[in-house]
């Protein structure tokens, strides 16, 4: 076992005192690596403390030299890009490659806000009355946070940072427990990169933390990505003491496969974002939606596929799956099976089976669960209703198009989905008339680039605006709008009537 992970507060690691702290898992090898701080009001006061110090001077820095940090921290994240990987790998047991990926899709972020000095452009009318002009402009808000799941350690931490900061504002994150880590490691990062210290501050800790972030009244804006119910609470607790909030929560990501679909393609796509990452990807495919005929064919396909998925430790090189982040989670799944099982949907694939000595020297007391295939799933089902967030592929068989639409619009979430189908109106029809935030045609995890902004509907998001992007930017900042006039062009004498161009 290794050590303390603690916090960063005002450019240095913080122990507080807390008293609590809870273990690290390797989740392949079951094993304890380490033990997290929890931390609690005192830890948070110091962080925003440190953040309310740094904020005058950050706010006050020029965009253009606020960028060239962000510059340089991206030189950084591509130098230490596999080092962070395998920092994500080892505490929340995802693929090596998979993890690459991740904090590739974080380093887009960053490469967005290095061009923050354009996106902070405002707008100017000249002229408005005679001799007067109005413009406007966005300011930083001030010390914002950011509270984060477990499922992606670097990637959504970046989903919030790089604008918070690059924006003038200056953050505290409150990571996932899980996997608390590479937060860690990303504020050592953003030091060497020249942030300078109470900028970019880590709280580690559980609902003890992100309660007293919520009550501080120097947080200004919370932004939060995990589970639905825990998002509501945050909406309503942050609103209750006056903060912007954008909240995004828990999804159910269904797949319509269309009888005209190339099926091979169709196969890949729902092999790889259902048991990818261990189905624990917020944008992962829970539920196929098969249309027509396109069941009987497709069926053998997804099992013969599913039972040779290779689940084994994420650091092989030829692992497809790892395993599942905590113990309490891989219970959790595995009796969303059992509860398939007695509602009477039809499992293909047994996940529970899984050997844990076929994934790797060492990982027989990991949390493994092989990846699971349920057939003739009904919406009134438990394992169709809610977010099981777990290698489990659930099928519906619907009669035709309309069918299909109904059955995804019906669901409260409402984060991702995807068409896979080679009729043009078909896919024009489905991107209209889906009440989903993120649709792929063909594309099964429709992630949108950092340019884009990422947001579900429904219950998948509260709050109006989306992460990054360039609601990513409103969201950080306030809009000011500045009337003026120079003495030559001021009229004598004061005036009681509402002030209209002249
Ligand atoms: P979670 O809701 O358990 O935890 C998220 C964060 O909230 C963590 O930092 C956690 O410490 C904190 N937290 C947990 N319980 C809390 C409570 N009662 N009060 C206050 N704070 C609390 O989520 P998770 O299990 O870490 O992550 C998985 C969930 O996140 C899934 O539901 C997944 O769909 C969702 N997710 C959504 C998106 C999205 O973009 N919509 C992206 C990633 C993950």
């Amino acid at each position: 076992m290794s050590g303390e992970i603690a916090h960063f507060v005002d450019g240095r690691v913080l122990r507080g005192d807390a008293g609590r702290s809870q273990p690290v898992f390797d989740p392949a090898r079951g094993e304890v690596s380490g033990q997290v701080l929890l931390g609690g009001e005192a830890e948070v006061a110091a962080a925003v403390a440190a953040a309310g110090a740094a904020f005058p001077a950050w706010a006050d820095t020029p965009p253009i030299r606020r960028a060239r940090v962000m510059f340089r921290f991206l030189e950084l994240l591509n130098r230490h890009r596999d080092e962070l990987a395998a920092l994500i790998t080892a505490e929340h047991g995802k693929v090596l490659s998979d993890a690459q990926g991740e904090v590739t899709r974080g380093i887009e972020i960053v490469e967005f806000a290095c061009g923050i000095p354009q996106l902070l452009k405002g707008d100017y009318t000249e002229q408005v009355s005679t001799g007067m002009d109005n413009w406007t402009f966005r300011q930083p808000l001030g010390v914002v946070a950011g509270i984060t799941p477990f499922n992606f350690p670097v990637m959504v931490p970046m989903w919030m940072f790089p604008l918070a900061v690059a924006t003038g504002n200056t953050f505290v994150l409150k990571p996932s427990p899980l996997d608390p880590s590479p937060s860690l490691r990303i504020a050592e990062l953003l030091k060497e990169a020249g942030l300078p210290d109470g900028v970019f501050n880590v709280v580690q800790g559980d609902k003890v933390a992100v309660d007293a972030l919520l009550a501080h009244p120097d947080v200004q804006a919370v932004s939060f990505v995990g589970s639905t119910a825990v998002a509501q609470h945050i909406l309503s607790a942050g609103a209750q003491h006056g903060k912007r909030v954008q909240a995004l929560g828990g999804a159910k990501n269904h797949m319509v496969v269309m009888p005209d679909a190339d099926l091979e393609q169709a196969v890949d796509a729902l092999i790889g974002a259902a048991y990818g990452s261990a189905g624990e990807r917020c944008m992962a495919i829970s539920v196929a939606v098969l249309v027509g005929e396109v069941a009987d064919r497709i069926m053998p396909q997804l099992a013969e596929r599913t039972r040779a998925l290779k689940v084994m430790d994420g650091r092989r090189a030829e692992a497809e799956m790892g395993p599942i982040v905590s113990a309490a989670a891989r219970e959790r799944i595995a009796g969303y099976i059992d509860a398939g099982v007695r509602e009477g949907a039809q499992l293909l694939v047994d996940g529970r089976g899984f050997r844990a000595s076929d994934a790797g020297p060492g990982c027989e007391d990991g949390f493994w669960l092989g990846g699971t295939l349920f057939d003739q799933v009904t919406p009134a089902m438990r394992i169709y209703r809610e977010e099981i967030f777990g290698p489990v592929l659930c099928c519906v068989r619907v009669p035709d198009f309309a069918a299909a639409v109904e059955l995804v619009n019906a669901h409260e979430y409402g984060n991702g989905v995807s068409c896979f189908t080679r009729d043009g109106h078909i896919a024009r029809e489905f991107a209209r008339r889906i009440q989903v935030g993120m649709v792929g045609i063909n594309v099964p995890i429709p992630v949108p680039m950092a340019w884009q902004g990422f947001g579900g509907w429904k219950k998948s998001l509260f709050g109006d605006m989306h992460a990054y992007g360039e609601e990513g930017v409103r969201f950080y900042t306030r809009q000011k709008s500045v009337l003026q006039r120079w003495p030559e062009s001021t009229p004598k004498g004061a005036e009681f009537v509402m002030p209209t161009a002249k």
